[in-house]
């Protein structure tokens, strides 16, 4: 079987966009209702002439505020069965949040393998954001960013050391 990426964070730190940046082309399956998106996506990619299956369970947003954190945990859930390798991905622009923590301490107990991305990591000035993100207690964050295709091989490179 190939091995499974599963993208989580909060949302609207760019996992749609990281995904698509993994991915290419290969997309799957969305389905929507109202004020659920359970867009729960799933898609191939290659790297290194490695197949690898990636899920974007951020599709998983409930609406209203204090469903935040519920919809995060239960993505969370969702990834830690599924996947080989757990992307962790945070915003490099906004920093920790409570709920990044909150995602932090579920993929920690977890004991899978967990890659923590920086995303909005545009420029070179904006580099020196990454080191607050020590403190979740993954190790070296990855800089990366969806919107510029910024650092992709980077964090594939370390994703697959778990592969
Ligand atoms: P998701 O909710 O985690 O799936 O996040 P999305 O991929 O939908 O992105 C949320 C917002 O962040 C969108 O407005 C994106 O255009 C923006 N975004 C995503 N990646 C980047 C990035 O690398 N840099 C910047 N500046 N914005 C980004
Ligand atoms: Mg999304």
């Amino acid at each position: 079987a190939k091995p499974v990426i599963a993208i989580v964070g909060r949302p609207n730190v760019g996992k749609s966009t990281i995904f698509n940046r993994l991915i290419g082309d290969r997309l799957a399956i969305v389905e929507d209702k109202p004020g659920i998106t359970r867009d729960r996506l799933y898609g191939t990619g290659e790297w290194l002439n490695q197949s690898f299956n990636v899920i974007d369970t951020g599709g998983i947003e409930i609406d209203g505020e204090d469903e935040i954190l519920k919809s995060v945990r239960v993505q969370a859930e969702l990834a830690i069965e599924e996947a080989d390798v757990i992307v962790f991905m945070v915003d490099g622009k906004v920093g920790i949040t409570p709920a990044d923590e909150e995602i932090g301490q579920l993929l920690f107990r977890s004991h899978k393998p967990v890659v923590l991305a920086v995303n909005k990591i545009d420029n070179i000035k904006m580099q020196e954001n990454i080191y607050e993100f020590y403190s979740l207690g993954f190790g070296d964050p990855i800089a990366v960013s969806g919107a510029h295709g910024i650092g992709i091989g980077d964090l594939l490179d370390a994703a697959a050391q778990h592969f």
